[in-house]
């Protein structure tokens, strides 16, 4: 009952307040959701974002029983420990890569071409493994959009090792099956290329990237020279995702969870990892209510990694996908063994996958140089005085690029401590316009709508820092506006007035 109450409220407050953000009264905070799952679930689980009907058709392609036959084709290879024989065609990394480049190439011959397959490597010293060198290659299958210079990156890491025992790490002959860690992630990726490519031959709207990548185990390396050599390419990443050990249902304790699987998203709050985060835990409520997402707010498990980091270090919104409950029993070890994979929760993730690459691939992208400045406080003068006009903040001119493909604009708020965004208001085809709330108490966001109904990821505002690059190039300020002037010329309509 109490739940019911709490959904017919909060459906009244969002009829409320769209279209009318000027004038909606935030007296108090929202009630705290009911759970699902031990999820707590946000007021708009789906956050106004809609159902996509070819999306949904094809997360019935996925398909088990290949994901199996793939996970099972790279543990045969015995080991794929990245310092493991590269010239055998029945042992090794070498033997694994080749087998997924061919899988790969077979999709892009029965899609007549529409998949790109290449290595990407690259001769690295591993700092884990006293500076031996390695060539770290990467396999690639591209699925080019109209736009190719957005790319939407998923990845799984096809090297494996039994780091857990002396020596493991760079062990190049120990068996190591990795059929979790990570042939299931792997797996999932290589079949998202295979049902991609079938659903999808002339591409979407961005570009999309299925890759499987070496030397995650030796300190995401693969991964990392990926992402750099994309940011040297001048590619714009949309977002860096990871299924990194995506097939165990069943922890040490004897505790099972086949229904729900977990999100990793990175700090501040208002960064794009953060956005994609609350993105893909909205679209899961939308096209998989059975299948829970459990978004977790921080970077990865704690002590932990992976290969969403390199993305998330260079600005991009990176994210990392992976089981529900994992058992540290067969991580790492010789016992990380095919027979303990659930290949029908695989594809589960690899559904979930598919709907945040598909959405993001289908939207325009995401509004550039969002930000929030103050209206109503006067510049100081030249000679240093202030005058005051008495806005403490009740007003702002939000402003933002427009996104190629865009036919309106959506502006998303929540208050600070909400793990997602409360309200929707349609804003209509414009980039800018004055919202007349206390925007210091509060995050906003503006997100791109598509002439098919596809959303973008917001872009929150204020922006978050943008990050200091390793070449020590300085960060540029954040866009908030700051105490600063209010911005030139008269203030812009109001928020919502467009629609
Ligand atoms: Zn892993």
């Amino acid at each position: 009952m109490t739940r019911l109450r709490t959904t017919a409220c909060l459906l009244a407050a969002l009829a409320t307040a769209c279209g009318t953000p000027a004038t909606v009264a935030r007296t108090t905070l929202p009630t705290p959701a009911p759970t699902v799952a031990g999820i707590s679930q946000p007021l708009d689980a789906t956050a106004g974002l809609q159902r996509n009907g070819a999306i949904a058709a094809a997360l019935g392609d996925i398909d088990p029983s290949r994901i199996r036959r793939i996970d099972s084709a790279l543990v045969s290879f015995g080991t794929r420990n990245s310092f493991s024989d590269t010239t055998s065609s029945t042992r090794g990394i070498g033997a694994a890569r080749r087998w997924i480049f061919a899988e790969f190439e077979q999709y892009a011959r029965d899609c007549g071409g529409c998949l790109r397959v290449e290595y990407n490597s690259k001769v690295q010293s591993v700092a884990r493994a006293q500076g031996r060198q390695v060539n770290i290659v990467d396999v690639l299958a591209w699925l080019p959009g109209r736009d190719t210079s957005r790319v939407v990156v998923i990845s799984g890491h096809y090297d494996s090792c039994v780091c857990g025992m002396p020596g493991g790490s760079s062990d190049s002959l120990a068996t190591a099956p990795g059929a979790d860690d990570d042939g299931s992630g792997t797996s999932a990726v290589v079949e998202l290329a295979r049902v991609f490519s079938r659903r999808y031959p002339k591409g979407l709207d961005a570009s999309i990237i299925f890759v499987t990548v070496a030397a995650e185990e030796q300190g995401l390396l693969g991964a990392r020279q990926l992402a750099e050599w994309l940011h040297e390419h001048h590619y714009t990443v949309v977002a860096g995702m990871t299924d990194d050990i995506v097939g165990n249902v069943l922890a040490e304790n004897g505790y099972a969870d086949s229904t729900s699987m977990r999100i990793f998203a990175a700090d501040p709050d208002n960064s794009p990892s953060r956005e994609l985060g609350r993105y893909v835990w909205s679209l899961d409520r939308l096209y998989m209510p059975n299948f829970d997402v459990l978004p977790v707010w921080r970077l990865d498990r704690i002590g932990r990694g992976g290969d969403h980091e390199p993305y998330v270090s260079l600005g991009d919104a990176g994210l990392r996908f992976t089981e529900r409950v994992e058992n540290y029993n067969r991580q790492h070890l010789p016992t990380d063994d095919f027979a303990h994979v659930n290949f029908g929760y695989v594809a589960n993730v690899a559904r979930v996958n598919a709907i945040a690459v598909a959405s993001l691939a289908a939207a325009p992208a995401t509004p550039a140089n969002a930000r929030a400045a103050r209206q109503g406080r006067a510049a100081p003068s030249a000679a240093g005085n202030v005058t005051r006009s008495g806005s403490g903040g009740q007003a702002w001119t939000l402003s933002w690029d427009a996104s190629a493909g865009a036919v309106g604009y959506e502006l998303l708020v929540r208050h600070t401590t909400s793990p997602t965004w409360e309200q929707v208001i349609p804003l209509g085809n414009t980039t800018r316009c004055t919202l007349a709330r206390q925007l210091d108490d509060e995050w906003a966001g503006v997100r791109a709508v598509g002439a098919n109904g596809a959303r973008s990821m917001a872009a929150s505002m204020p922006a978050p820092p943008t990050p200091v690059r390793e070449s020590g190039a300085a960060a540029s300020p954040p866009a908030t506006g700051g105490r600063g002037g209010q911005p030139a010329g008269p203030p812009p309509p109001a928020c919502g007035d467009g629609r």
